[in-house]
C-alpha cells in the first residue's frame, strides 16, 4: 500500500466508496463524478502506478481486473446493449489518480471513442 495513494487508500477502509464488487485481489466502486449513468472503476487491491506498471509486475492483477470488470458489467445490466472498458494512462490520457484502474462506463450511448479538444 502507498499511503499518499488515494485508491489505496479506499482498499485500506480510510475513505469510503460505494463498493460494488469485491474479490481477493481486485474492488469495484462507483466513481464519485459519473460520466455515463454506469461508471465503475475497478482495481488491483496491489498498488501499480498504471496499465504499463501492472503488466509488467504482474500479469495475473492484469487478468484478475479484466475478469472483475466483465463482473460489473454483467452485474450492472451492460452486456446486452454493450459498455466500453477504458484505461487512462499518463499525461495524454488525462490520468488523475496514478493507481491502476479500468472505467467501466454504460447505461447509454457512449458517442464517439475519443473526442479531441
Ligand atoms: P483517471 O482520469 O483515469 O485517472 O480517472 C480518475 C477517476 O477517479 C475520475 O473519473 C474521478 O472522478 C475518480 N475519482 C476521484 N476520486 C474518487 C473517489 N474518492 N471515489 C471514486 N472515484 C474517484
Amino acid at each position: 500500500m502507498d499511503p499518499d495513494c488515494l485508491f489505496c487508500r479506499i482498499v485500506a477502509g480510510e475513505i469510503p466508496a460505494t463498493v460494488v464488487h469485491e474479490t481477493d485481489t481486485t474492488l469495484a466502486f462507483r466513481d464519485i463524478s459519473p460520466k455515463a449513468p454506469v461508471h465503475v472503476l475497478v482495481i488491483p487491491k496491489e498498488h501499480h502506478p498504471d496499465l504499463v506498471a501492472m503488466a509488467r509486475a504482474d500479469p495475473g492483477a492484469s487478468a484478475d481486473v479484466l475478469a472483475a470488470s466483465a463482473a460489473v458489467a454483467e452485474a450492472e445490466g451492460l452486456l446486452g446493449d454493450g459498455f466500453r472498458l477504458m484505461f487512462n494512462s499518463g499525461a495524454y490520457a488525462g490520468q488523475e489518480v496514478f493507481h491502476v484502474h479500468a472505467h467501466v462506463l454504460g447505461g447509454a450511448p457512449l458517442g464517439p471513442m475519443v473526442v479531441l479538444p
